[in-house]
């Protein structure tokens, strides 16, 4: 058995994952809690770590309140009709009234934001976002966290939460392994923030092989945000609201700009405007939502299927009419180079010049995660002020785990937070997570030796069944006692494809490849208490897809559970293929039941508090 040494780390507040959310949290944490120790703890190093790592051209989510162009009720209602009528009113609009001031703290620490020579206001790419040059984004916003933050942990997946030994249901800590010593970390906290990122390659990429890490998506984003709470028994909420994107074929490049900025717009293959083909027929299955402006992102994504399957595909961004001008050439390959260079080198290396061709558009594998225009995540404690009541049960942004809370894609209801969003939920959360300290008083939770001792031998285990299993082979990769992470996570992905709604089957599911789908993926759990790790490296790997199995397991029963269509584009039930208001016009929650691998699924209200 590995022997590795135990660190142990005591904090006030701990905070997991250093991307967005969890920046804004640490950095909140210590405005409100001068005297605090706040820890945060990050996989990767957050100078650079997250779905910001590489740059972003804009702030997805401004509301510009200081000229008077949007309120946060705005917001809201914009969030409500992109999702189809669900989401938490009263979290969304917690995170609007509060995301200028996290955008003009990130200019004040030195990012550039463009301005309109005109108004001398943010250049405005569309009604709620704006421009930057965003390369250094992550390490901007990092570098407020670093000098907020006690102590920041690099390098360290955190595997488990801890639960308090004194009080069911309270959180205790975590524990984690650092990726390049092997040292195992136990953090013990009173409050803990989990800011862990989405998921990506849960289900199968349209990329595989050699361009496997090629999702839109960051590929290191392997749902510890869902697996963890979900773990320590927290329930989650629309987690059958996986997002799909349309972008531009094969580098996921951005499509924002170029509709909002360029005005560039997509045809068919023979140079028609094909949406219009489908407005009666989505009228059918959805109702009104298609008359709305603007038209939720997943219907039309919908349109583009349909197109594409009517034989009338590939469908193509017309960029040769924006790209004669040479602001907006300047602008369109800007756009790529300050978030997604690989777009602009797979156009070079497929002799796409957008000035000459159009490009062509596609829609993506689905992602779960709860910041973009989406909303699947952990059910949270609402405001104080204005959430209902059903919607509070402690504090702000707090799960129904004592003493846990979440931001960004961790939190669910709450689509369009994006990057400022994020912060600025990571924000919300620092402070509740420190007024919770401060009432805590004397009863902080106690972690007990036996559970950190056990979960260390779980967590290197996979290193143990490496060991053992490696001499029953002379050569190759596939032995007859363990399996490789790549192994399981390739039958994750084909599993989740063809049962769940994946690229493969059009997104299409029923209740009887659910029901399936739920066998294999039970068959693949059992099968990973024998996942091989060869080094640190497949450890962190072996971690990783233990979230992503989790996590989709929680897709998978939350696709099982709702019995409608609600968002044609993102994925279809075709045993219930029209959107149903009559019965779905609710959040579908589910709660795990680690000790007996169950899941309780119910419904709650969605209140509409914005008119
Ligand atoms: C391709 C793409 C384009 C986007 N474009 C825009 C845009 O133009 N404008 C905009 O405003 N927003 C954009 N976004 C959205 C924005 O990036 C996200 O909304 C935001 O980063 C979410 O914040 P988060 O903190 O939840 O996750 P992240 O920022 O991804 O942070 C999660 C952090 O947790 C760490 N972590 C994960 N698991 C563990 C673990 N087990 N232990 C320890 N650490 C862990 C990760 O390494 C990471 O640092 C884009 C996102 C993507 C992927």
């Amino acid at each position: 058995m590995r022997r590795s040494k135990t660190v142990f780390v005591d904090s006030d507040i701990l905070v997991v994952g250093g991307g967005m959310g969890g920046c804004g949290a640490t950095y909140e944490s210590r405005y409100w809690g001068r005297d605090l120790k706040i820890v945060c703890v990050e996989k990767a190093n957050i100078e650079r770590s997250g779905a910001v790592a590489q740059g972003l051209y804009a702030i997805n989510c401004y509301m510009g309140m200081q000229w008077d162009e949007n309120q946060p009720e705005d917001h809201v209602r914009y969030a409500r009709n992109d999702l189809m009528g669900l989401v938490r009113e009263d979290l969304g609009y917690d995170i609007a009234r509060h995301v200028d001031s996290t955008v003009h703290k990130f200019e004040e620490w030195g990012l550039p934001i463009m301005r309109d020579p005109k108004t001398g206001r943010y250049q405005r790419e569309g009604k709620w976002q704006i421009m930057i040059h965003g390369e250094s984004y992550k390490p901007i916003v990092a570098e407020a966290a670093r000098k907020a933050a006690t102590e920041v942990y690099n390098r360290i997946m955190v595997t488990h939460l801890l639960m308090d030994q004194t009080r069911p249901n309270r959180v205790a800590g975590a524990v984690g392994f650092n990726v390049r010593t092997g040292d195992f970390y136990v953090f013990r906290a009173k409050a803990v923030i989990v800011a862990a990122g989405g998921a990506s390659h849960i289900f199968k990429p349209r990329a595989v092989g050699e361009g496997m890490g090629r999702t839109w998506y960051a590929p290191w984003s392997s749902a510890s945000a869902y697996a963890l709470p979900i773990l320590a028994g927290a329930k989650m909420t629309q987690m059958e609201n996986r997002i799909v994107l349309t972008r531009f074929k094969d580098g996921y490049g951005p499509v924002g700009a170029y509709f909002l900025h360029l005005k560039t717009y997509t045809q068919n293959a023979y140079g028609q405007d094909y949406e219009a083909f489908w407005r009666d027929s989505i009228e059918q299955m959805v109702g009104d939502y298609v008359n709305h402006h603007p038209v939720p992102t997943c219907l039309r994504n919908h349109a583009l299927l349909e197109e594409v399957k009517a034989g009338r595909g590939p469908i193509r961004m017309v960029t040769k009419e924006a790209f004669k001008d040479p602001h907006k050439e300047t602008i369109g390959w800007e756009n790529f180079l300050g978030m997604t260079i690989g777009q602009a080198v797979v156009w070079a290396s497929q002799n796409i010049d957008p000035k000459e061709i159009n490009p062509e558009l596609t829609t993506s594998e689905p992602y779960v995660m709860g910041s973009h225009a989406t909303c699947s995540g952990a059910w949270a404690s609402g405001p104080e002020d204005y959430a209902p009541a059903e919607y509070q049960w402690g504090y702000n942004r707090m799960m129904t785990v004592e003493g846990l809370f979440g931001a960004g894609d961790t939190i669910g209801g709450t689509a369009h937070k994006f990057s400022s969003g994020s912060f600025t939920e990571g924000r919300i959360a620092g402070k509740a997570a420190v007024k919770y300290v401060d009432d805590l008083g004397n009863q902080p939770p106690q972690v007990s030796e036996a559970e950190y001792e056990d979960l260390k031998k779980t967590v290197y285990q996979p290193m143990e069944n490496y060991a053992v299993g490696r001499n029953e082979i002379v050569a190759g990769t596939v032995s007859p006692s363990y399996l490789l992470p790549i192994h399981g996570l390739q039958r994750l992905e084909k599993i989740m494809d063809e049962y769940v709604g994946g690229i493969g089957a059009h997104y299409t599911t029923n209740e009887p490849l659910l029901t399936r789908g739920l066998e294999l993926l039970t068959m693949l759990k059992e099968d990973l208490a024998h996942i091989g790790a060869e080094d640190l490296h497949q450890l962190q790997r072996a971690w990783e897809l233990q979230h992503r199995v989790l996590a989709s397991e929680c897709v998978t029963q939350h696709t099982l559970f709702r019995q409608e269509t609600r968002w044609p584009g993102y994925y279809y039930r075709a045993d219930h293929p029209k959107l149903d208001d009559q019965d779905w016009h609710c959040f579908t929650l589910s709660r795990y039941d680690q000790d007996s691998g169950t899941w309780a699924m119910e419904k709650a209200p969605v209140y509409h508090i914005i008119d």
